[in-house]
């Protein structure tokens, strides 16, 4: 019984998404939807912040409804009669990072989060959605947009200057990046343009962006910071920069990112984007990626060109990363009991949703971590930060360190699968 009720849904979801006209729902601009998530390990909520009107539409206008089932959040946009899905994205947090450290035991707190779609021509239902233990999305807000309200903020996108400086795509059609300055001075925006130009051949480098070159757009944002660098907590180091980011995160030194969503957005919003890159003007090792949240890379390390495509895989295709820290703790990272929603990961609970079937029949799995294996796919142990019961599907992988320059089959596919998803 359960198999045909989930057949029926992909047959009517498929049937959803095919019937979905852009010009009779959209019109070729973002509506951006701000909101608080706050609380602690065990409850959160969400409270509403703002509407904002955008002046691009960066997106596809063929593929709307989200096919892929990644991310620990979704939004689900309906027509005005609720019956109708008309756009969906998944999408991860900080805050749901956050959640799973020790602070969040003890103390509540809020970080602003914001979601994107095309801007709707009629009143429409949005649905914020969450998944529980099981990995089943659940709504927990709900808003009722009228795009003629007259509160829907429309700030100007004209204090910074914008160039495209790779690419001829049309944005619904390619997969537009925009590259954000942070701390870069004034003087420093030639390196800036510099170094965004040898990030992009980075990037040219890894399949499947290397065989697509054609496909992506890089935008950049000329947004000056007041001083060089960034904040490095741990060592008392603050700066003022415009995207106020920071190393420490969750004190891990190497993990940068930054709470500041509404600048990030509001410089986004200057090009049309299907991914935001932060690009942060250090020698300092470190970066973060966030499914369809942002990416940070730090500009002058020797693992920079490493760093910035791992970065890519976890907000471009929700990859876990593929390493662990050694110790046996998977049942506080995961419900063991029902596979982990990323799909370069596997407890083995249900091998066959994940890449059984990629997998040469004479290897065992779980896969000997040997010689005789090292080039083949399989199910190694450790993965997922978990050292224990959590496969990955390769020796190596871009996904699991800096010693490779390729994704394994498993994440190239994924890394496909979506850059056709954002090109059609
Ligand atoms: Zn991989």
């Amino acid at each position: 019984m359960k198999k045909i009720i989930v057949i029926l849904a992909v047959i009517f979801s498929y049937q959803a998404s095919a019937q979905i006209n852009f010009n009779d729902f959209f019109l070729s601009k973002t509506l951006r939807f701000d909101y608080t998530r706050a609380g602690n390990s065990d409850t959160s909520f969400v409270y509403f912040e703002q509407l904002k009107e955008e002046p691009y539409w960066g997106g596809s206008e063929v593929n709307l409804i989200d096919k892929f089932n990644f991310g620990d959040y979704r939004i689900m946009l309906y027509d005005s009669t609720g019956n109708k899905l008309i756009y969906s994205r998944g999408y991860s947090t900080l805050f749901r990072e956050w959640i799973e450290t020790e602070e969040a035991v003890k103390l509540s707190r809020s970080y602003y989060e914001s979601v994107v779609m095309p801007f709707p021509k009629n009143k429409a239902i949005l649905k914020l959605q969450n998944r529980n233990r099981k990995n089943v999305f659940h709504t927990v807000f709900e808003y009722t947009i009228n795009p003629k309200d007259y509160f829907i903020v429309k700030d100007k996108t004209d204090k910074y200057s914008i160039e495209k400086i790779y690419g001829s795509g049309k944005p619904e059609t390619s997969l537009d990046i925009v590259v954000l300055p942070e701390g870069y001075t004034l003087q420093e925006m030639s390196k800036f343009k510099k170094d965004v130009a040898r990030f992009i051949t980075y990037f040219f480098k890894v399949p499947p962006f290397k065989e697509n070159k054609n496909k992506v757009n890089f935008w950049m944002v000329n947004a000056p910071s007041e001083e060089s660098g960034t904040d490095i907590p741990g060592n008392g180091i603050w700066k003022n920069t415009v995207l106020n980011t920071h190393f420490y995160t969750f004190k891990s030194e190497r993990y940068l990112t930054t709470r500041d969503v509404k600048q990030i957005r509001d410089l986004a919003a200057y090009a049309p984007y299907d991914q935001i890159y932060i690009l942060v003007n250090s020698k300092k090792y470190g970066g973060g990626g966030i499914y369809n949240y942002y990416n940070l890379c730090i500009s002058d390390h020797q693992d920079s060109e490493q760093v910035f495509t791992h970065e890519f895989g976890h907000a471009f295709a929700a990859l876990a990363d593929e390493y662990h820290y050694g110790v046996d703790n998977a049942d506080e990272m995961y419900n063991m009991n029902v596979e982990p929603w990323q799909v370069n990961i596997t407890n083995l609970v249900d091998f066959e949703s994940k890449w059984k079937n990629m997998v040469d029949k004479n290897t065992p799995i779980p896969t000997p971590d040997t010689k005789e294996y090292k080039n083949k796919l399989g199910a190694f142990e450790g993965a997922g930060y978990v050292e224990k019961r959590m496969y990955r599907p390769m020796h190596d992988c871009k996904m699991r360190s800096n010693q490779v320059n390729e994704f394994c089959p498993v994440c190239l596919k994924a890394v496909t699968e979506m850059l056709e998803f954002y090109t059609k």
